[in-house]
């Protein structure tokens, strides 16, 4: 029997995300999605599922939908790849499973379980990476899966800009923490990184600690937003920390960290569940794609208000 009421929190990514950028049926479809990758880990929860299955199920429905910048749609690197970065991490022994730099899984968030569950490591890259996920047995997809018109326009934009990367920030990373009904926390993130990335370049999100994050003596926590900032934070062990060592409750812990990412210059959000039952987020961008799920009902949001 279930002991805890079960949560789950999403994100598609924080960024510049206003009224007037979005068109009316674009942000439709984006509220639809997130709806949908909502409801699969949803019903996975109210069923006894775990908080990991539960996480991964709905990470990989967000990789699958290409308005978001994580498997099918992830953004281009600089030489126009795609290399995605993906983490998974069990707050029942805090088990966790990463990838970074990985070319041809069709479900980045799969992989980074596969390592957790059936090699010796915490987080592969690169070729390696590629070679173990065909070891695995696990579904491959060829560049043309991941790669959307889109993005390609955005690469375009990001060179003539003539800058480092991508600064408008056109995030969407994905993410999702979840609380089970055993009382387990769990969280994901799969990200394709940002625009015109180089040199093997690696955000946050598969580095445990940084963009995710899970304990079961605090909570769970997956982020998004400018990665490098979120790495010198620390920003999801962090929010973990001082939840466990402090006492602070979810929503104090997350904004204490997104202010200190502020501080540092960086921006973006995270999503929080802990294992006493909060359910948050928290950011400093102007929207972020979210949405949260209870045995009470659910919600989407975009912008600051809603
Ligand atoms: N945090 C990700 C990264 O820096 C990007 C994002 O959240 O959209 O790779």
């Amino acid at each position: 029997m279930p002991t805890h009421d079960w949560k789950l929190v999403i994100h598609g990514g924080a960024g510049i995300i206003e009224r007037d950028s979005l068109g009316r049926e674009e942000e439709q479809n984006i509220r639809a999605a997130l709806q949908h990758a909502l409801d699969t880990g949803a019903s996975i929860l109210a069923t006894g599922g775990s908080a990991l299955e539960a996480v991964e199920a709905t990470v990989k429905e967000l990789e699958d939908d290409p308005h978001f910048n994580a498997g099918r749609g992830a953004v281009f690197t600089y030489q126009g790849s795609s290399e995605l970065d993906a983490a998974i991490m069990d707050g029942n022994g805090r088990r966790s499973g990463a990838v970074a730099g990985a070319t041809a899984t069709k479900n980045p968030v799969t992989l980074a379980r596969a390592v957790m569950e059936q090699s010796p490591h915490v987080m592969l890259s690169g070729a390696g990476a590629d070679e173990f996920s065909r070891q695995q047995d696990l579904e491959q997809a060829e560049p043309e899966w991941f790669a959307i018109p889109e993005r390609q326009r955005q690469l375009e934009e990001m060179k003539q800009s003539g800058g480092w990367f991508d600064i408008d920030m056109k995030y969407g990373t994905v993410g999702a923490v979840a609380l089970d009904g055993q009382g387990h926390v769990a969280a994901a993130t799969s990200t394709g990184g940002i625009t015109g990335k180089r040199w093997g370049r690696i955000g946050d999100s598969p580095i445990i600690g940084a963009g995710t994050y899970a304990d079961d003596r605090a909570g769970a926590v997956s982020a998004t937003g400018s990665g490098e900032f979120f790495i010198r934070a620390s920003a999801a062990h962090e929010i973990c920390a001082r939840m466990r060592l402090l006492g602070e409750s979810a929503a104090q812990a997350a904004d204490a960290v997104i202010a200190d990412v502020g501080a540092l210059g960086g921006n973006g959000g995270v999503i929080v569940v802990s294992a006493a039952g909060e359910a948050v987020w928290s950011f400093n961008s102007s929207g972020m794609y979210r949405g949260k799920a209870s045995a009470e009902g659910s919600v989407v949001a975009i912008y600051g208000d809603e």
